[in-house]
């Protein structure tokens, strides 16, 4: 796409000069005729001509730049351009008898909020995004390890995580400070949704806002004999810290504690 454009660092723009690792992200998201493709982001659609390449059966661009989302409209004119800040994006809109797939190398300043949202709200089946190196470790990582903190616990209460690849600054333009992840979701039916997804994200921040501290310390607030048992049975101690915690239990524990949770 031919648009003389300055980037803006405001709105994160680094955009990807290299055409390999495009058909890379795009081809790691299988997009077939029966899918509906969603890209957050396009910028100057260094992925958007390989999605279109995929013939998917629609396909959505959410840009906020309001100089490149026309040249989109313009240049892709089968894709709905939506001139819009993707965080303001109502994911539960999305049609849910169509099979969305989502992706998105992500303005590093809301990548986070973004794929939070997404993973709780949207009814895509698959996503695939290229975020910070640093978050898209984190977004992947197992319980009980280092990088497992309160992003992993909530997109792995919805999804399954997988890191796919690591990219360069070189490849963008203007060169970004850190190295970057390309990072897969998968929708996860065997996982019985969260009842309360907001009591969930609550009880998650709460614990790893102390993640150094113990659970005993951490919650002595809540402990209950229902507690107590519960922890016993799902073999957590009480001098186990919040990274010991899986999605699954972090939403028991909420479930325990939630009648004396603020
Ligand atoms: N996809 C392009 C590429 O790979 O070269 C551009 C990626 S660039 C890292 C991020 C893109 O997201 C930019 O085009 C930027 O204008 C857009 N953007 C930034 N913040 C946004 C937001 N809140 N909502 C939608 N788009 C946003």
């Amino acid at each position: 796409m031919e648009v003389r454009h300055k980037a803006k660092k405001s709105l994160g723009q680094n955009f990807l000069q290299d055409d390999n690792i495009a058909r890379k992200i795009v081809d790691s998201l299988k997009i077939s005729e029966k899918d509906s493709v969603l890209e957050i982001g396009p910028g100057q659609g260094a992925l958007t001509k390989h999605i279109l390449e995929a013939a998917p059966k629609k396909l959505v661009l959410i840009e906020k730049d309001r100089y490149l989302a026309p040249a989109l409209a313009e240049e892709y004119p089968t894709a709905e351009v939506i001139q819009e800040d993707a965080l303001k994006f109502v994911w539960e809109d999305l049609d849910p008898s169509e099979n969305w797939k989502i992706v998105g190398n992500l303005p590093y300043n809301v990548a986070s909020k973004l794929m939070w949202d997404i993973a709780a709200k949207s009814p895509a089946v698959n996503c695939v995004f290229m975020v910070q190196h640093e978050v898209g470790l984190r977004i992947t990582a197992e319980q009980g390890s280092k990088k497992y903190g309160g992003i992993s616990a909530w997109i792995q209460s919805f999804c399954q995580t997988q890191y796919l690849f690591q990219v360069p600054p070189t490849v963008f333009k203007p060169k970004p400070k850190v190295d970057s992840a390309v990072i897969k979701f998968y929708l996860r039916p065997d996982l019985e949704k969260p009842s309360d997804p907001e009591g969930l994200a609550r009880v998650i921040k709460f614990c790893f806002q102390f993640r150094r501290k113990q659970l005993g310390k951490i919650l002595k607030s809540f402990i209950s004999d229902s507690l107590l048992q519960w922890m016993e049975e799902e073999g957590i101690s009480l001098k186990d810290r919040p990274e010991a915690l899986s999605p699954v239990q972090f939403q028991g524990l909420y479930n325990c504690i939630k009648n004396d949770f603020p």
